[in-house]
C-alpha cells in the first residue's frame, strides 16, 4: 500500500532543532519557507563577519593538524591573520586566531594512544521518524579500549555554564545521532551509550572544557524528548499558517527576520551576544552556536 510523504520536507539538525525550540516561527521561515535572510543577526555587520571567518579558519587549521599537516607550518598560517584597518583600534595585542590556535597546541584536547582512531570532520545521519536527523562533528574520536568521544570546538569570549550547555540540542543530537548511526562511521558497530562522552573545548578556555557522559536511560529519553519535537512540527505544519513567534523579545534582537516579525530593525551588538552565555540565561550565544556549530567549509 502506498505510503503518504510526510507533511514536511526536511533533513533535521541541531541547528534546526534549536531554533524549533527557540521560535517556531523562525524555524518555519528559515526551513520550511525558505525565507531570504532580510537584515543581519549581530551590529556591527563588520565585527560580526570578521569573528565568523576567524572561527571559520580556525576550525580548518584544527583539521588539517588532525589529518596530519604538521603544526608549524599552521602555526605560520595562524599568525599571517590580515589585521583589517577599520578594526586596528579594537585590536587587542595578539589576534584571537593565532591566540585560539597556540591554546589548541598547548592544551592538545584530543590527545590520544597512537592506536586510537580519530574522524575529523564526520557526518552522520540517523532515521528520525520519517526524518533524517544529521550531525557534522568536529572530531570523533575512538579510543582503542572502545571508548568515543564527540569534540566540539567552541570560539565565543565567554564560556558557557554546564546547565546551558546541558539543555542545548547539540549536547542532545550528536551523542544520539553517534549512538544511532555510528556504525556507519567505524564500520561495524556503533558505540553503545555507555561508551560515548561529548566534550566542549573553548579555545578561550583552554584548561576548562565541559564533559558530557552518555548513558543508555539518556539515549531513550533524548529519543523520546526528538521524536516529541517533530510531532509537534508536523501538527503546525497541518494546523498553522503562521507558527508560534517566540514569547522572549530578547531573542528578536539577534534575529534576521525581526522586521517581518516586527520585533524591530536595530541589530543587537555582538558583545551582547556574549554576554549572554555569562549569564546562561535562555539568550544564546547566537554566533558561535548557530553559524558556527556545524561550519562546512
Ligand atoms: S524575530 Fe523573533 S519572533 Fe520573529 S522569527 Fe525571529 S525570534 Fe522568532
Amino acid at each position: 500500500m502506498p505510503t503518504s510523504p510526510p507533511p514536511l520536507d526536511l533533513v533535521l539538525s541541531q541547528g534546526s532543532l534549536q531554533d524549533f525550540v527557540d521560535c517556531p516561527r523562525r524555524f518555519q521561515l528559515r526551513y520550511v519557507l525558505g525565507q531570504p535572510w532580510p537584515a543581519e543577526a549581530a551590529a556591527p555587520a563588520l565585527q560580526t563577519e570578521r569573528f565568523l571567518r576567524q572561527a571559520e579558519r580556525f576550525h580548518r587549521l584544527v583539521h588539517q593538524h588532525l589529518l596530519g599537516v604538521p603544526a608549524d607550518l599552521l602555526t605560520r598560517a595562524a599568525s599571517a591573520e590580515p589585521v583589517e584597518a577599520e578594526l586596528v583600534e579594537a585590536e587587542p595585542a595578539e589576534a584571537p586566531l593565532a591566540r585560539w590556535w597556540r591554546h589548541y597546541l598547548a592544551s592538545e584536547p584530543a590527545a590520544a594512544p597512537p592506536a586510537a582512531r580519530r574522524y575529523p570532520e564526520a557526518v552522520l545521519s540517523a532515521a528520525l521518524g520519517d526524518y533524517l536527523l544529521m550531525a557534522r562533528y568536529d572530531l570523533v574520536l575512538a579510543y582503542p579500549d572502545g571508548r568515543t568521544a564527540i569534540f566540539d570546538w567552541k570560539t565565543a569570549q565567554r564560556r558557557p555554564r554546564r546547565a546551558w550547555l546541558a539543555q542545548r540540542l547539540q549536547t542532545v543530537v550528536y551523542p544520539y545521532v553517534l549512538v544511532e548511526a555510528g556504525e556507519g562511521l567505524f564500520g561495524g558497530r556503533a558505540p553503545a551509550p555507555e561508551q560515548v562522552e561529548m566534550v566542549y573545548w573553548f579555545a578561550e578556555f583552554p584548561l576548562a572544557p565541559e564533559r558530557f557522559a552518555y548513558s543508555a536511560e539518556q539515549h531513550a529519553q533524548n529519543g523520546r524528548y526528538l521524536r516529541s519535537l517533530v510531532a509537534e512540527m508536523e501538527r503546525l505544519a497541518e494546523a498553522a499558517e503562521v507558527w508560534p513567534l517566540t514569547d522572549d523579545a530578547q531573542r528578536c534582537r539577534f534575529c534576521v527576520y525581526r522586521s517581518l516579525c516586527d520585533r524591530g530593525r536595530t541589530a543587537g551588538r555582538l558583545e551582547e551576544l556574549e554576554m549572554a552565555a555569562e549569564e546562561a540565561d535562555e539568550l544564546e550565544i547566537a554566533l558561535d552556536f548557530e553559524q558556527v556549530a556545524e561550519i562546512a567549509y
